[in-house]
């Protein structure tokens, strides 16, 4: 039994799931879109390191 990525349908190698069972993401799409996994990061709705550049921007 495989799972498949929710972003692009590919197979999800067994190994990531191994070591994130949770995720529903394959590599690339974690990598592109950000983790599943890091909620933070999908309510910020941008890279984190962005966000902080701009908490910076806006207190300086
Ligand atoms: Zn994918």
């Amino acid at each position: 039994m495989g799972r498949h990525c929710e972003l692009c349908g590919k197979l999800i190698p067994k190994e990531r799931i191994d070591a994130l069972p949770k995720t529903n993401r394959c590599l690339e799409c974690a990598k592109e879109n950000g983790s599943d996994l890091d909620t933070r990061r999908v309510d910020i709705g941008m890279d984190r390191d962005t966000y902080r550049d701009l908490l910076g921007a806006i207190r300086s």
